[in-house]
């Protein structure tokens, strides 16, 4: 497989870009994640012209309307990081990125509770976002984002993850010049995945590709990505995941026996119950499957979402 293309803030890759001349590596990014992703760094503050070190800077302003200030000399550096969000963004379309991990707090980077400081003094909200990130957040929507503090707890890091591999995918059917019928098959192996994020959407996105023909393709696959995206940041509870894993069982009526499968469905509930990790379900189930060569399920990324060295679905 391809190593897919992830933006992040280059001091989580070690780069001394920091306000101070430091970084911020991260070892998990960079040295396990890394296997699998070609980064594409970005260092805003760096990047729109200002020096390495330089005078730390903050959010100032209210709620809904801020600007970057540098903290003791008080010069705005907003209007700056706008026209490099802005050249940045425009040079980053071709990369085709799956997702990007940005630098929690940061008043240029930070994706969420940035603190805002009241022009005239007072305590700080954390209700800001870094210039920068808002701007690529604007501009991508749906493309999945997280931070590097944010990584470290493992539903969220596994829900982030399953989605850079599901853009990974998009990417390479939609580089493929698709017809119809490559969105049908998108759609059938990514099944299961989609129930266990959102059996709803999962309804909704089969009734946009049963009326494939009754719009514009490219509209279709606007729509589809649209709703395949959103039904993915929903997390994958056990609950769902044990509806998931019971239909899969399904597939097994005839091949296995009483205790075989008195045996998965004990799984399946422990599972749910959290006393074992969804790895060891997932593990026997992709063992029936290769033993009884059932092709189906064998090409349902639910049952192997990313690389299992990453190790994702070992946590009960
Ligand atoms: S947080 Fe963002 S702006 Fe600050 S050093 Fe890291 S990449 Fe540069």
């Amino acid at each position: 497989m391809e190593k897919l293309k992830l933006g992040i803030s280059s001091c989580l890759l070690g780069h001394k870009v920091r306000y101070d001349g430091g970084h911020k590596y991260d070892a998990w990014l960079v040295e396990t994640l890394g296997q699998y992703v070609d980064y594409v760094p970005v260092c805003p503050e760096a990047g729109c012209g200002m020096s390495i070190p330089r005078e730390a800077l903050r959010l100032v302003g209210t709620k809904d309307d801020y600007r970057l200030i540098t903290v003791k000399t008080g010069i705005d550096y907003t209007d700056q990081m706008l026209e490099f969000s802005y050249e940045t963004l425009k040079r980053l379309e071709s990369e085709q990125l799956c997702g990007y991990v940005f630098k929690s707090k940061s008043p240029s980077s930070g994706m969420e509770r940035v603190k805002v400081y009241p022009p005239h003094g007072g305590a700080a909200g954390k209700t800001g976002v870094g210039i920068w990130a808002r701007e690529f957040m604007r501009a991508y929507p749906l493309l999945p984002v997280e931070e590097e503090g944010r990584l470290h707890d493992p539903v969220l890091r596994e829900n982030f993850i399953e989605r850079i591999f599901i853009m990974q995918r998009w990417w390479d059917m939609v580089n493929s010049k698709p017809r119809a019928g490559d969105l049908v098959k998108f759609h059938t192996i990514h099944k299961y995945l989609i129930m266990a994020h959102s059996p709803q959407h999962y309804r909704e996105m089969g009734k946009l590709v049963a009326a494939i023909r009754d719009l514009p393709f490219k509209q279709v696959l606007m729509n589809y990505l649209e709703l395949l995206m959103t039904a993915c940041k929903r997390a994958a509870t056990p609950s769902k995941n044990h509806n998931v894993l019971l239909h899969i069982l399904g597939y097994f009526k005839n091949e296995l026996d009483h205790f075989e499968k008195q045996e998965l469905i004990r799984l399946i509930d422990q599972y749910k119950d959290g006393m074992i990790p969804l790895i060891v379900p997932v593990t026997l189930i992709n063992h029936y499957v290769n033993k009884y060569n059932k092709a189906y399920l064998g090409d349902q990324v639910y049952l192997n979402p990313h690389p299992m060295e990453l190790k994702l679905r070992n946590h009960a």
